[in-house]
């Protein structure tokens, strides 16, 4: 874990977080554009489980948001990523609400964006994160494998995440609830929600089918994105 030298860690490794804006934003918070039909990542997720865990829990998460930024008005000047980054300088009273719909937000934001709709995208990421990942994991398919492995280990609710980490390398993590990798200063990359109520209406009890569905949809130029 990074070194907390300031408000926002020692922060180098986290400097550019540009392309995934949601971190960028700051009050009023507001649900980003879902950026394709409801009906375009079957069978990540159909249009009655984006109708639920989108358009009402994701957004119910930016609504509690938006309302602990008007009790807590000193904090409207921070970005979200600064929020989530900074959680151990925020008032007491503060840090519940912004760890839990905080954290929700900036994951399911990135969440959407990073399954691809239409056919499945190229099987490998390029550029920088692909160069990683065959480092720290040998192959896609072994990150893969490894990512899903992950999230099938996680008992109750929860997202497996695969993060940069302080030192600049690619490591996978369990996160507890809604906990973003961000509150330990660790960027998120690729993520799999594996709350129920991510794949129950489609899946049932199947998780790993729906795991499966999701790692075969993965958009890895916007996994890509969070490391350029
Ligand atoms: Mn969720």
């Amino acid at each position: 874990m990074a070194h907390w030298n300031g408000p926002f860690g020692d922060g180098t490794h986290l400097a550019r977080v540009a392309p995934d804006v949601v971190l960028q934003q700051k009050y009023p918070f507001a649900l980003p554009p879902l950026g394709y039909a409801n009906t375009a990542v079957v069978p990540a997720a159909d249009a009655s489980t984006l109708a639920t865990h989108r358009d009402k829990l994701h957004a119910a998460h930016v609504t509690a948001l938006h309302a602990a930024m008007e009790k807590f008005s000193s904090l409207q000047e921070y970005s979200l990523g600064q929020l989530l980054m900074g959680l151990r300088r925020w008032p007491a009273e503060a840090r519940p609400l912004i760890r839990e719909h905080g954290s929700a937000h900036a994951s399911h934001a990135l969440y959407w964006k990073l399954i691809a709709p239409g056919a499945p995208t190229a099987a490998a990421p390029s550029g920088r994160l692909g160069g990683m990942i065959t480092r720290e994991f040998e192959s896609v398919e072994k990150c893969l494998a490894e990512l899903k492995a992950t999230a099938l280990g996680i008992e109750g609710n929860g997202w497996a995440w695969m993060v940069k980490t302080a030192t600049n390398r690619l490591a996978l993590r369990v996160m507890a609830n809604e906990d973003s990798p961000l509150l330990e200063a660790e960027l998120p990359i690729l993520g799999i929600d594996v709350w129920e109520h991510a794949y129950y209406l489609k899946y049932q009890t199947k998780r790993e089918a729906y795991i499966d569905a999701v790692l075969s949809r993965i958009n890895w130029d916007v996994a890509g994105a969070q490391v350029e």
